[in-house]
């Protein structure tokens, strides 16, 4: 893991989108000592926080949108993302976004902000499964929250800040993907020297998400349906209703899921999510807290 600051003043920047990827947080990325912090927020900032970016950016995944004429000189694809008239990189050629990076000037001056503190994928996580465990046990954990997904513009969003603010302190709160950026700077504190906001990354780490779900349920012998963890889902997009499915084929239960649901989700379909996975729409902070945790 690693504190993210802003101190960026006379870097030359390549800001690498899959949904904001704070580059030190991955271990192949940090042995680069220029690979260095974060910039931005959720989707649908983008065509601000791009306008506002003195760097190249590389969008490594999905969830580009159009880009403004303002900044669409700046931008280059890689990987499966691409978009008519912007550069796309398919050999692992990043000389023209490095020049780009070089042309460009940068911040002109730090500013100071907050610190997030990044990168509990599942390794540094399972790294202190004994302390999680024993925590746990002694009840100085009483249940796991998983609060994340997509981000979107609707009115309705700020039940996630709502939830994770109202989360009664003898809680950990594990996030990911763009859902994050409505609280990932909040300071919840630690549960005995253990964070109680883990981020995990960005989308593409649903996995990792999943794998400390599948080692804490080894750890504790129990199926992970019977593991003291909700997931508090918000979905927006094709990518997040792909992971919705995988966590569905893997069998886990009592996903809460929200804003509203997602228009090919039938009452057909519906009964079926309700019969079979007990999936449920959320409603508010508190009547899903109390319906969670009993009080
Ligand atoms: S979290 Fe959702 S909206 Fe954000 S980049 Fe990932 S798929 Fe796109």
């Amino acid at each position: 893991m690693s504190v993210l600051t802003k101190s960026f003043a006379m870097l030359r920047f390549i800001y690498t989108h899959g949904e904001m990827l704070p580059t030190h947080g991955y271990p192949g990325l940090k042995k680069y000592a220029h690979f260095y912090g974060h910039y931005g927020t959720a989707w649908q900032n983008q065509a601000k926080e791009f306008a506002d970016f003195p760097g190249a950016i590389l969008m490594t995944t999905n969830c580009l949108q159009k880009p403004r004429d303002t900044y669409k000189g700046n931008v280059f694809t890689s990987g499966t993302v691409g978009w008519p008239g912007i550069p796309h990189t398919s050999d692992r050629n990043f000389k023209p976004v490095i020049d780009k990076a070089l042309a460009m000037p940068g911040f002109t001056e730090d500013k100071s902000g907050r610190s997030v503190t990044v990168g509990f994928a599942r390794n540094t996580v399972m790294s202190v499964a004994d302390k999680v465990i024993e925590a746990v046990k002694g009840k100085a954990i009483r249940h796991f929250f998983l609060v994340g997904g997509c981000d979107g513009a609707k009115a309705g969003r700020n039940y996630y800040t709502e939830f994770v603010e109202k989360i009664p302190k003898d809680c950990v709160v594990l996030t990911l993907a763009c859902g994050k950026f409505r609280f990932f700077d909040k300071d919840l504190g630690n549960i005995g020297g253990i964070p109680r906001l883990l981020d995990i990354g960005q989308c593409n780490d649903a996995y990792s998400a999943v794998q400390i779900a599948v080692a804490l349920s080894k750890a504790f012998n129990v199926g992970v349906n019977d593991l003291p963890l909700s997931l508090i889902l918000s979905w927006y997009e094709q990518k997040a209703v792909a992971i919705l499915l995988t966590l569905l084929y893997l069998g886990i239960k009592n996903i809460k899921l929200g804003p509203s649901l997602p228009a090919f989700v039938s009452p057909n379909v519906l009964k079926v999510l309700v019969d079979n996975f007990n999936i449920q729409l959320i409603s508010t902070p508190d009547q899903d807290l109390k319906a969670v945790l009993g009080n």
